[in-house]
């Protein structure tokens, strides 16, 4: 393997003492917490206990003001051991971004100090039942009322949906706006007129919530309103690289998950009286994976690193995620296959990551959006 300089020697001490949290406090309860299709709120307490929420929230706002290299550091450890139910990512790498880099000081004091111990979960609901790929489209509205905004509309595919504390929501501000009338405001999910609706069944990712959210006239202050009004698409614009960057690093860690598991079996799973990584045809496919994953860990190092120093392009962004997600969707479907029955079987782990790998292609962004933001730079 190539060797990664990515991460600096404080970087490796926090990764092995989430790795060891992991394995103690993750690991043995995973299968359970699929089978409830949610992760309990006391892992998160425990998880923000252990310093693994929001690691980049300076220490003014109660995290430990990391740089942004431990955020991919959480990311590479959950997904190298197939921990897909808790969803650090969208509280930690996506809505701290949110509040960290565009909320007011009130707004960072109240919600930034929580999420970093775990008290508080926060979710981002952009998806709508009829918009998603574009979010122009988006009819949730927020009308001004005095002090207030007054938030009608439905959400849907919302990650952390179930156990959210607050939502980012965006909702339309100026009906004739177009992009310059979308808004983003934070919503308590306590107010009266919010309602969770079903936790989804999805066909993997089975112990993240995933939720359809209801908004009947929720009152909340204008206050909560984050940054300008009407500026919310150009935030999008902004923190959308971020949750790009995470998806390309699970990809790469669940990549990398897929092919150890397939060099485990192969040598030890005989047929024709040889072990299965003596066929030429296995050699070569791992050599192929192998491959293929030094080029993916270079090119999202390469964003880590850019990132870090403030310098990772939509388009970047764009490219690391459509690259290491189709990447991936290649790698752990032929790595199923040289598992051959048993890859289709549940108990081996190679097919739970299968059934999970399937929407690295679709959240965060569509391969076919990735393109789209690509070829406008073209
Ligand atoms: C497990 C999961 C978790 C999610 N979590 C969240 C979350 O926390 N918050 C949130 O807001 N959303 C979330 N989403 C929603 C996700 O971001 C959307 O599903 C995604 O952006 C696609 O939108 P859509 O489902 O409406 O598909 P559509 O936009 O209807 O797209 C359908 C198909 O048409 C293609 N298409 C659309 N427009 C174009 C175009 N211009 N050119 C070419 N092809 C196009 C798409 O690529 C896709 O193949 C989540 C989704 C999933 C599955």
């Amino acid at each position: 393997m190539l060797v990664r300089t990515v991460y600096d020697e404080e970087h490796e001490i926090f990764r092995a003492a989430i790795r060891a949290f992991i394995e103690r406090e993750c690991v043995p309860h995973h299968e359970q917490w699929e089978q409830e299709g949610i992760v309990p709120r006391e892992f998160w307490r425990k998880a923000g206990a252990q310093g693994m929420l929001c690691p980049q929230v300076p220490e003014e706002y109660g995290g430990p003001g990391g740089d942004y290299r431990f955020l991919p550091v959480v990311v590479e450890e959950m997904f190298r051991v197939g921990a897909s139910g808790p969803g650090f990512p969208v509280h930690s790498d996506i809505v701290s971004g949110y509040l960290l880099n565009h909320g007011s000081e009130a707004q960072k004091q109240s919600w930034l100090p929580a999420m970093v111990s775990g008290e508080a979960i926060g979710a981002i609901a952009m998806t709508e039942p009829n918009t998603g790929s574009d979010l122009q489209g988006i009819r949730t509205t927020a009308c001004r009322d005095g002090d207030d905004y007054v938030i009608s509309g439905a959400k849907t595919f919302i990650s952390n949906g179930q156990n959210a504390d607050f939502v980012i929501v965006a909702a339309r501000t100026d009906s004739d706006a177009g992009a310059r009338g979308i808004s983003l405001i934070i919503v308590e999910t306590d107010r009266p007129g919010f309602r969770r609706g079903r936790n989804l069944d999805k066909v993997g990712l089975k112990a993240q919530d995933t939720s359809e959210l209801f908004f009947d006239d929720v009152r909340v202050p204008a206050s909560n309103l984050l940054g300008e009004e009407g500026g919310g698409f150009a935030l999008l614009m902004t923190e959308l690289p971020q949750e790009r960057l995470a998806i390309a690093v699970s990809a790469m860690a669940a990549s990398q998950r897929a092919f150890d598991l397939t060099v485990e079996y192969v040598k030890q799973r005989k047929a024709f009286g040889k072990p299965l990584a003596e066929f030429q045809n296995t050699r070569f496919k791992l050599a192929t994976i192998k491959t293929d994953l030094a080029a993916g860990w270079s090119l999202v190092d390469q964003c880590i690193r850019q990132h870090a120093g403030g310098q990772l392009s939509a388009t970047d962004a764009a490219m690391a995620k459509l690259w290491t997600t189709e990447m991936q969707c290649r790698i752990v479907d032929d790595c199923v296959q040289m598992h051959g029955g048993y890859g289709y079987m549940l108990e081996y782990p190679i097919a739970r990551l299968y059934l999970d790998t399937r929407v690295q292609r679709i959240h965060g962004g569509t391969s076919e959006i990735m393109q789209e933001v690509i070829a406008r730079s073209i």
